[in-house]
């Protein structure tokens, strides 16, 4: 089944299955895009979907609150434990549960059970609440880059069996989502945005409502109502809702910086930046400087133009021209900081993924976080902060505590495995500096190709050589290199052809 034409049998009858009593109740109005036709319920009047709008909110958050990341979860836990939700504690990120997943990539991933080719939930509460860890691998490219990309992110996850005791459905799940950003975050209601969205997963679909506030997808709950497919379907047993929303986003609208990275991970940036080169850009109360002015305006468009084209590169050259500025300095002013993200971003997930007993290697999901280690040791050498993985480790540590302490007792674990895995990267660094200026003796540029058959061979690191010859690495190096060590799962997956039950 095709999920535009679902989408437009759902939003023909949307009466029945996008009209929520909340919408009647504040009188949003039903309105289609200008741009992109599709459909969308406010309170004011807008011409076009939260898609092609710049993210407004930068600077200038919606809300006088302000929740640290920690903060944002203790709110939404005990917003939801009031309303009558068991809060379950994050689940693995390495995913033992389910043979096509290598990583928990989903917090509705937690409850499902697959056996004869049938997926079964088992909820340990309805409803629920989880704080879910998850990590992907297919965006590695955009990760420092949009503002909002992570290969580790906290999936909050509301997830309830509408038809078993304490469960519930459209209705009450909307008021739900809406009470937390209206009542505890104190957003106007004028500024949520719902979309009209399809949901369709292996053998099992269901509308979906995606919610926006100021071009920002905070959330979406979709409503898993039947199985089969088009042409033969009927209505589950146990309709299912799984409403997952980015605690990193959530956290990110309340404090409107630049990019989701600066509250995520504040008290860690806060050290770097005190004891490294880097200046903090948002140090002068309030008061932005010239370079977290451009930093600003240049977060708060990158996204949106991102959604149309994946060339970054591109985007950039564009960008520097629309905000007046030359595009060698603004690379100057943007790259550190993307860089710095990233270290961040990379070695968050080799915490999550070392405690839960996954390491890096050449097979597997292993794959991954041997990509990703060596990339961030690569841009720590570039950055020049004298900080090792291990000290970012610790400053993770720290600072995740409070919400996940069970990660306390991996500390020793984590250190041993980056040490050995930091130490052979060291030690071939040199050999592949001499292998590969042999190489490019004979050529003058390499392709992808190339590129991936020799980081692949010689299973060492070649970005250092790449960034000393060529001016950056090629656009989706990693995205490729990672689909190439995780298609095997899914391929597997596709071919089961799972059944919801
Ligand atoms: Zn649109």
């Amino acid at each position: 089944m095709n999920k535009s034409e679902l989408l437009s049998l759902f939003s023909s009858d949307y009466e029945k299955y996008y009209k929520v009593s909340l919408f009647e109740k504040l009188g949003f109005i039903r309105q289609s895009c200008s741009i992109c036709s599709r459909f969308f319920w406010a309170i004011p009047q807008r011409s076009i979907c939260p898609d092609h709008e710049n993210y407004t909110f930068i600077g200038n958050p919606p809300t006088s609150r302000r929740f640290s990341y920690t903060q944002t979860w203790e709110k939404i836990r005990d917003y939801f434990k009031e309303n009558g939700h068991t809060i379950v504690n994050r689940y693995p990120v390495v995913c033992r549960w389910r043979d096509d997943l290598y990583y928990t990539i989903a917090s509705i991933v937690d409850f499902q059970r697959v056996a004869d080719n049938k997926v079964m939930f088992e909820l340990p509460g309805n409803p629920l609440v989880v704080p879910q860890m998850c990590l992907r691998f297919n965006d590695i490219e955009n990760v420092g880059v949009t503002g909002r990309h992570y290969t580790s992110f906290c999936m909050v996850g509301q997830t309830c069996d509408a038809d078993s005791k304490g469960g519930y459905w459209k209705d009450r799940c909307i008021e739900l989502d809406f009470g937390l950003l209206v009542d505890i975050f104190g957003i106007p209601p004028a500024e949520i945005t719902f979309v009209e969205d399809v949901w369709i997963g292996a053998g099992a679909f269901g509308s979906s409502l995606e919610y926006f506030v100021r071009g920002l997808e905070l959330g979406n709950a979709v409503f898993t109502e039947f199985e089969g497919n088009e042409k033969n379907h009927r209505v589950l047993k146990n309709k299912i809702i799984d409403m997952g929303a980015g605690l990193e986003r959530l956290s990110w609208i309340t404090n409107g910086t630049p990019t989701s990275y600066d509250c995520t991970f504040e008290p860690i940036l806060k050290r770097i930046y005190d004891t490294s080169g880097i200046d903090n850009p948002f140090s002068s109360n309030g008061n932005f400087n010239f370079q977290s002015k451009i930093l600003s305006d240049y977060f708060s468009r990158i996204s949106a133009k991102l959604e149309s084209t994946s060339d970054v590169l591109q985007v950039k050259k564009q960008l520097a021209q629309e905000l007046s500025i030359d595009f060698e300095k603004l690379q100057k002013i943007v790259v550190p900081y993307e860089s710095l993200y990233t270290i961040i971003d990379h070695t968050r997930t080799l915490v999550f993924a070392i405690s839960d007993g996954s390491l890096p290697s050449n097979v597997g999901g292993g794959y991954n976080l041997r990509v990703i280690l060596r990339r961030t040791l690569s841009l720590l050498k570039q950055l020049g902060l004298g900080l090792k993985v291990g000290d970012i480790v610790d400053m993770h540590l720290d600072q995740l505590q409070p919400l996940y302490p069970e990660l306390m007792d991996y500390r020793n674990d984590i250190h041993e495995v980056l040490e050995i895995e930091s130490k052979r990267f060291l030690e071939t660094q040199e050999r592949i500096v001499a292998i590969s200026t042999k190489i490019k003796k004979g050529k003058t540029m390499l392709s992808l190709d190339d590129l991936i058959r020799l980081y692949e061979s010689d299973g060492s690191h070649l970005i250092i050589w790449l960034k000393m010859h060529f001016e950056s690495v090629p656009a989706n190096f990693y995205t490729r290199l990672s689909e190439l060590h995780s298609t095997s799962r899914s391929e597997k997956r596709d071919k089961n052809g799972i059944q919801f039950g």
